[in-house]
């Protein structure tokens, strides 16, 4: 059928928002770029910019969403083959993230043998910032099969013939056990408790040659067509990490059923299955009884890339919300000159502003080796950043959407699958208490990171009255919070919101910080947005935030 001719009398609306590079027309994320020092990276983070803006992206999250995976737990003659289809759009996703390397950049070096390239975690971030604006649900294999290296290196044998395939640019869809390229997933949450890996009744049982039969069930596990998973099970020696690839060496299934697919709210593109392992071979990574620590490293890093995606996903409800008011007039006023819009906008824009400042100091800390200040920056601020990115994003990303009108709430314009994702990340990798409870634990456990967190927000922000009056506030409440872990939440969003605004002061517009301070720092709460008390520029604050054609 012909397609129709373009409707000639529709007038008053936002042309599409696509073909839009998100690199060059989004600052904050610019000018984290080159703050982080990753200025090297920005000729190929423009490139894909164009890409992961492109109409062609639009269509491919369309398609990769609208056809989720299936399962298949047998052949026609009725074999099991336990496996997954996919849409070919989400292969083709996968593909263009895994030629930017968003698997495994940072570990270029493991292979060169040289040490890491200062800068690669922030480019990193800012790709994977965009990728989760093409598409967020590829995303989540991507950040596993990124993360698994830093489980690996507590098994240098197993990580040498991993990291080759892992290292490898070209992925490779294909479900046979010789390939170029591999990703890898992460086996924890079972029915019995996500949160209390230790209550795990997966048991792994010594086989001989340092082989373990894996038995048991994982209630969530994504990506289950990755080529290997590091399984948290109880073995003699306690809950240990094993290595369990899907296949064995001969191309058999290793022992690992897929028993349903979740129906899931978002993060359609990806699936995640209920799986029952019987016999599975397992590789002991790092030493037994010592699953944990083996294991913290890579959830560590997943909890940067919650943070990074949710900051990415707020940007992307913002930067259309604010395209849409550019060009939708009511009662013969732009929507973007109406005050109470301005203002809507403008608030929404601080918040996006403030959550990438704060993932990309995160993505930084991880820059910044074995630098003391750097690594209790990642201790204390790695589970308060994915606290409060990822909180706040929700109700950022319903109300972007509320500024469409009517279009935002219709599948068609993309916010419905934005609304859809926005809650994950603050659910898996740690759910909020969860990160609240982690942050205690440190301040029990390494006191002095505090001190060393607070003194690089100081020598920031510290001049200003209301962030040093913060900054006061945390110290007085360390005590306290230790003894009420129900205040914790509180002394977690607080240590968020200093940072966020000494760094806003530092880095960001004077028009944003002077919004920004009074009105998260000092005004009454608030609890929707557009509702802040504080006076502040509005126009200034959206035209910083773009985007920019
Ligand atoms: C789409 C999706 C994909 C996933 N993929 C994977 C995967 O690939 N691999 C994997 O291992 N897991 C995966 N998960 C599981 C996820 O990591 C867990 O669901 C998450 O860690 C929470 O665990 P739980 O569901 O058992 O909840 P619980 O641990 O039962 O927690 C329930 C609630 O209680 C809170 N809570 C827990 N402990 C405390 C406490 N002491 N005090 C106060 N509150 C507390 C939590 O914050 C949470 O809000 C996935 C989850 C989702 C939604």
């Amino acid at each position: 059928m012909a397609d129709l001719p373009p409707d000639e009398s529709a007038f008053n609306e936002s042309p599409p928002f696509a073909g839009l590079n998100l690199f060059t027309s989004d600052r904050a994320l610019r000018d984290a770029v080159a703050r982080g020092g990753a200025s090297w990276a920005v000729a190929d983070l423009k490139t894909f910019g164009d890409v992961a803006g492109s109409e062609t992206a639009v269509d491919l999250r369309r398609r990769a969403n609208a056809q989720p995976p299936r399962l298949r737990n047998f052949d026609a003659l009725g074999r099991r083959v336990d496996r997954v289809d996919y849409d070919p759009a989400y292969h083709e996703l996968m593909a263009i993230s895994v030629a930017q390397g968003l698997h495994c950049s940072t570990w270029e070096h493991l292979l060169r043998g040289g040490a890491a390239r200062p800068g690669a975690h922030v480019a990193r971030a800012a790709g994977s910032y965009m990728a989760t604006q093409m598409e967020p649900g590829h995303c989540c294999p991507i950040t596993m099969t990124h993360a698994s290296v830093a489980a690996l290196r507590y098994a240098p044998a197993l990580a040498k013939d991993w990291l080759p395939g892992i290292l490898s640019r070209r992925y490779d869809p294909a479900a046979a056990e010789a390939k170029n390229a591999v990703t890898l997933g992460m086996g924890m949450t079972e029915r019995q408790g996500g949160t209390d890996v230790r209550a795990n009744t997966t048991r792994a049982e010594p086989f001989g040659d340092g082989v373990y039969r894996v038995t048991g069930q994982k209630w969530f596990l994504s990506a289950p067509m990755s080529d290997a998973f590091l399984v948290l099970a109880q073995s003699t020696g306690g809950l240990s990490c094993f290595l369990v690839s899907r296949l064995t060496e001969n191309g058999e299934l290793n022992g690992l059923r897929l028993i349903r697919l979740k129906d899931k709210l978002g993060n359609r593109s990806n699936a995640s299955a209920e799986v029952e392992f019987e016999n599975a071979q397992g590789l002991l990574v790092g030493e037994e009884g010592r699953g944990i620590p083996t294991i913290i490293d890579m959830v560590t890093l997943t909890r940067l890339d919650c943070a990074v995606s949710s900051a990415g996903l707020m940007r992307q409800a913002l930067a259309r919300a604010i395209h849409h008011a550019r060009y939708r007039s009511v009662s013969q006023r732009l929507l973007i000159d109406q005050p109470v819009m301005a203002r809507v906008l403008a608030e929404m824009a601080l918040d996006v502003e403030a959550a990438t400042v704060l993932a990309f100091r995160l993505a930084r800390a991880f820059d910044g080796g074995e630098r003391e200040d750097e690594a209790a920056y990642r201790r204390l601020m790695t589970p308060v950043t994915k606290y409060w990115v990822c909180k706040i994003a929700a109700n950022l990303v319903y109300e972007a959407m509320e500024c469409m009108g009517g279009n935002g709430y219709v599948e068609e314009g993309g916010f419905p699958l934005l609304y859809r994702e926005v809650p994950v990340n603050a659910i898996w990798e740690g759910s909020g208490n969860v990160m609240c409870l982690d942050v205690l634990r440190v301040l029990e456990r390494e006191p002095e990171t505090l001190r060393l967190v607070l003194d690089d927000i100081a020598a920031i922000g510290g001049a200003e009255p209301r962030i040093k009056a913060m900054l006061d506030q945390i110290e007085t409440l360390r005590n306290e919070v230790m003894r009420d872990p129900g205040m914790s939440r509180m002394f977690v969003e607080q240590l968020a919101l200093a940072q966020a605004a000494a760094l806003l002061l530092a880095h960001a517009p004077r028009a944003v910080s002077d919004a920004f301070i009074p009105m998260r720092l000092a005004g009454p709460a608030r609890s929707t947005y557009g509702a802040g008390v504080a006076r502040f520029d509005a126009r200034a604050i959206v035209d910083r935030a773009g985007p920019d054609r």
